[in-house]
């Protein structure tokens, strides 16, 4: 049923010592026999590497970063010894005993379901605490006591300053997506919630990526922490082909017509091969045009981003997930965490802001050891920010040179352009002729405000 994860491992340098630890059984990891039966439900048959490295000492209760591939199981590696911990201890109200915290509403639910599944036979109670839905539910959960709190950090603050819970019982803190958590935007959410927690609390920090000014802040919120690297940090599985196709647009301002021009193509192409896919774009009102273009050009597909209403973002990832809609375009709203086992494609439709944003993108494929396809859209003058994804990953990436079917392309979409501009009426079409004519009629000396009289004048003599 699932992948063969060490095939997954980029290091390809096992040793045999590494090599036995790939044998390891979940029962040689120190779980609790009632956790060791909803992991044998879940279908898991071995642990992957970073849950055989990160298990034992979480356990131990020792703070721990950890970092590996996306889609290798990071969330049991911290939510399986979290429900160990917890196993024995009742929780009071208003006073949750753990803490998990993840960037986005999505992955705070996924998690929480990940929770569910694995918690199956250890009767703890669980509170998902994000925004955009009602607080009345989420209130009374925490009235009567929960063991373990699953939140963003803006609903989680929300509820803390309407006196609605006390953060001095958590005992374990989970940061899901860690380095970007711990970047500039949530920053002072993250350190005013951990002031918040006792001093003796344990801190775990899970990431695909984490790149080093991140790490020196983990430094000062982790005591003494294990460090668990089991791939070069922002290194990418071989199960993931990635390939970067190069454009060359010759007007700026046609460009967002091109890419979606190229984009159909692409889609054509691969027709075969695509179950399903991701096409990430930069900029929310972009994702709105893709999405009506995409329509119009009958390809089944939904959309997502951050200014959605939680109903809806919630009902298109759902379609999305069960295979009613084949094609998702999302913003980074989606990047992170989001575990759509079969996922065959991700095109970066806009190449990502930051590299790292990259690694994750591409990581909505190929999960649990599947294999998949990334595709990204490279501006041929923007060359410089594939090349800083390589030296990231540290691996280079199929480059595919769109430019020789560009003539083709350009002809085609000119020719699509005068299809749409070409007026409705012939009398418009007289009019659109004939300013075009005066337009580009040149009168020396006379720059461009050369009076009509003097262009008609103009006009008159030299068709005689
Ligand atoms: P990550 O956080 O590393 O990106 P996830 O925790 O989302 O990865 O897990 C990716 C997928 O792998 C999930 O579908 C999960 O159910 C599955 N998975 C996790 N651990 C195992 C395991 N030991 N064996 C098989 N599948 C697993
Ligand atoms: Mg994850």
């Amino acid at each position: 049923m699932f992948g063969d994860f060490s095939s997954n491992c980029a290091d390809k340098k096992v040793t045999p010592g590494k090599k036995l630890s790939y044998m390891t059984e979940f029962s040689n990891l120190g779980l609790d026999p009632s956790v060791l039966s909803a992991v044998e439900a879940a279908g898991y048959e071995k642990p992957t590497p970073i849950q055989i490295q990160a298990i034992p000492p979480t356990l131990e209760g020792r703070d721990l970063l950890g970092i590996a591939q996306t889609g290798t199981g990071k969330t049991a590696s911290f939510v399986l010894p979290m429900i160990n911990a917890l196993i024995r201890g009742r929780a009071k109200a208003r006073m949750p005993r753990s803490l998990v915290l993840t960037p986005t509403r999505e992955l705070a639910t996924q998690v929480s379901k990940n929770f569910t599944n694995y918690s199956i036979h250890s009767n703890l109670s669980m509170a998902l605490l994000i925004g955009g839905v009602s607080f009345t539910k989420q209130i009374a959960l925490i009235d009567r006591g929960v063991d373990v709190l699953i939140a963003t950090p803006g609903r989680l603050l929300d509820l803390f300053e309407r006196g609605r819970l006390l953060l001095s019982g958590v005992q374990i803190v989970t940061i899901d997506e860690a380095d970007r958590m711990l970047d500039m935007g949530f920053i002072p959410d993250i350190e005013r919630i951990l002031q918040l927690t006792p001093f003796t609390r344990q801190t775990l920090f899970f990431s695909a990526t984490m790149p080093p000014e991140i790490e020196r802040i983990t430094n000062v919120l982790l005591s003494n922490p294990v460090r668990v690297e089991v791939t070069r940090r922002a290194s990418v599985g071989a199960n993931i082909t990635q390939i970067a196709v190069i454009y060359k647009t010759m007007n700026k301002r046609f460009e967002f017509k091109e890419k979606r021009q190229l984009l159909r193509q692409t889609i054509k192409t691969h027709e075969s091969s695509i179950i399903n896919g991701i096409i990430f774009c930069n900029r929310k009102a972009d994702i709105d045009t893709l999405l009506r273009s995409m329509r119009f050009h009958k390809i089944d597909c939904t959309a997502i981003h951050g200014d959605l209403d939680q109903s809806l973002r919630t009902k298109v990832l759902n379609d999305f997930r069960n295979g009613t809609k084949r094609f998702l375009i999302a913003s980074d709203v989606a990047a992170r965490g989001l575990d759509i086992p079969l996922v065959s494609h991700v095109i970066n439709f806009d190449m990502p802001v930051n590299p790292e944003d990259y690694v994750h993108r591409i990581g909505r494929t190929g999960r649990a050891g599947r294999n998949g396809i990334a595709i990204t859209f490279v501006n041929f003058n923007n060359i410089k920010s594939l090349n800083e994804i390589e030296s990231l990953m540290k691996s280079k990436i199929t480059h595919e040179n769109h430019f020789e079917k560009k003539a083709a392309t350009t002809a085609e979409f000119q020719n699509d352009r005068s299809q749409q501009l070409r007026p409705k009426n012939n009398v418009q079409n007289k009019i659109n002729s004939t300013s075009k004519t005066k337009k580009r009629t040149p009168t020396i000396g006379m720059g461009d405000h050369t009076p009509a009289f003097l262009t008609t004048e103009f006009t008159r003599q030299s068709s005689v």
